[in-house]
Formats: structure tokens, sequence, C-alpha cells
């Protein structure tokens, strides 16, 4: 084997796409702390990189491209990688480097999406042959978002986020993604939310027919995120981001997750592009994408 060859075999490399909410329900609070939700999920294309290197030494090490995101016990790749070697006995070495282009606590799911790409990534390395669902199961441990990250497209999320229908791909459309500079906590949005004293719940069923039914504008009339009712109080740049995209054009536009970031959803490329571009030129947020539905 040429040492050209034995490169390849020893570094793999897995894209770790972003996701972003059509429709996000909460349902309860349940006994555990866990909330218990509905929601519609969506790969875009956004992704970080993950290199995969076998190496002599035993152990895993992990490093990142960004100083505020360390590739210790605290990084998701890090405990991913660490279950999946404890779990399949795995005594050889392994290096992760991650590059990030996910904006971070963000309501992406960066983290869980890099976890994701871990499983994929060691199934493929170490020839482990997990099927989705022993993926999925190890998965949730890391967190409630993994097991969708592990199966990716259009899907209907139950549960804690664990329970998953897969949904026909959503119809074709152009995304501006913008991530407000500011950083939102996970837990501190679901603490603060009252499940009881929410006036409307988003119409996640007839999200789901609309999609199946090839429907864009029947997807992005249901469009809502019960977790608005938090964060965008709490940072009125929401709302101005919503409102800059349909003024432009977005059929619709909302926050993702929990937030900060606000996605707007364009017909056609050209919409979305020279919204873009006015944004981009405003300098009123740093990170902004335009991207589309994968
Ligand atoms: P979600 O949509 O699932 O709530 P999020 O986009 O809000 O996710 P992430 O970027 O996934 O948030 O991660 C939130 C926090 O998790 C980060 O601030 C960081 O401290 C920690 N973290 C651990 N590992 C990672 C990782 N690989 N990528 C990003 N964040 C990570």
């Amino acid at each position: 084997m040429s040492s050209g060859e034995k490169d390849r075999k020893d570094m793999i490399q897995r894209r770790a796409y972003a996701k972003i909410n059509l429709g996000l329900d909460v349902i309860r609070r349940r006994e555990d702390g866990y909330h218990e939700v509905r929601m519609i999920m969506q790969t875009v294309d956004l992704y970080d990189i993950l290199f995969f290197t076998r190496r002599e030494e035993a152990g895993i090490f992990v490093t990142t491209d960004r100083t505020e995101l360390p590739g210790d016990e605290s990084n998701l790749v890090y405990r991913a990688a660490r279950l999946i070697a404890d779990t399949y006995g795995i005594g050889q070495g392994l290096r992760i480097d991650l590059q990030k282009n996910i904006p971070m606590a963000a309501g992406m799911a960066g983290g869980s999406s890099d976890a994701a790409a871990v499983f994929h990534g060691m199934n493929e390395i170490f020839a482990l042959n997990m099927s989705e669902e022993e993926m999925c199961r190890l998965g949730v441990r890391i967190g409630a978002d993994v097991p969708y990250c592990i199966l990716g497209g259009t899907a209907l999320a139950e549960g804690i986020g664990e329970r998953l229908t897969r949904l026909r791909d959503a119809p074709q459309c152009f995304l501006l993604i913008a991530k407000p500079d500011i950083d939102v906590s996970t837990k501190s949005v679901y603490d603060s939310l009252q499940t009881d004293r929410l006036e409307h719940h988003p119409d996640i069923d007839g999200m789901r027919a609309a999609i199946e039914s090839g429907s864009l504008r029947g997807m992005t009339e249901r469009m809502e995120n019960v977790l608005e009712t938090v964060t965008e109080k709490r940072y009125p740049i929401i709302a101005q981001l919503k409102k800059f995209m349909k003024d432009r054009g977005a059929l619709n536009a909302l926050m993702s997750g929990s937030g900060p970031t606000v996605f707007g959803v364009f017909e056609t490329e050209s919409a979305a592009g020279e919204a873009y571009e006015e944004l981009k030129s405003r300098n009123v947020v740093r990170q902004v994408f335009l991207s589309a539905l994968i």
C-alpha cells in the first residue's frame, strides 16, 4: 500500500450540518425537568467539518479552531467519542480536529450535530457496523437533539426530541440566516418558559401535512416557535431581523430553537441573495449566511 493510500484510510472527514426548527411547540414540563416538545426539524446547508485520524498512542484527542471552545471533556465531540470508545471497547487512539462554522449557542444544534458526525465518523473509521437505531440510542445520552442530527433531513421530533418520524423533504426554498451577536443559553430559555401560560400553539400537524403535500406556502404560513415568547422579549434584535427579512420578500421568518438565530424563507435565490447583501452591508449582525435546505 502506498503512503497516499494509507493516509486516505487513516484519515476521513465528515460534515456536521446545522438544523433549524420550522416549527417548535412545547407541550409540558415533565417531572424530571425535561420538556416534552413537538418540532419540525430541518437540516440546512451550513456545516462544521470534523477530521478523524487514527493515532499510534491510545486515547481520544480533540482540537478545535476556536479558542472559546476547548477540545476537553466539555466538548460534545469528545463526549461522543469517549462514549463510543467505551461502549465498543476501542483501544486504538483517535484524533478529531473540529473546524467550526456553525454559530455557537445559537439554536442551530451545532454541538449536537458535531456529536452526530462523531457517530458516523467513528462508525466508518473503526468499521463498527452500528445501525442508525444503535447510533440514536447511544446518541440521546449526549443530548436530546443528537438522534435527529444522526438522521438529518426533514423530521418530526417528539418526546424530548428523540422520538423521530422522517418526513418527505420540505419544499425547495432559500434561506437567509442571521445570528445576533448575543449568546443564548438553551437551559435558561426553557427554564423561563411558562408552558401553562402559552396562549397559542403552533399547528405542527398542519405543517407536517403541508410538507407532505409539497406546499411551501402552507409550510411557511405555519412557522411558529413558542420559545420566541421568552427570547424575543429579551432581545428586540430578533423581532427586528424578522421584520427586515419579511420586508424584503421572505415568505416568513422565525427564530430557530431557543435562539437567537433568525432565519427567513425565500422563494427565490435572488431575493434571498439581495436581502443577504443588504443585511451584510448594514453591519448589525456579524454572522450572516445564505443557505438552503438539504
Ligand atoms: P441547540 O440548538 O441544541 O440548543 P445551540 O446551537 O444553542 O444548540 P451549541 O452551539 O450546540 O448550542 O452549544 C451550546 C454550548 O455547548 C456552547 O456554548 C459550548 O459551550 C458547548 N459545546 C460543547 N461542545 C460543543 C461543540 N462541539 N460545538 C459547539 N458548542 C459546544
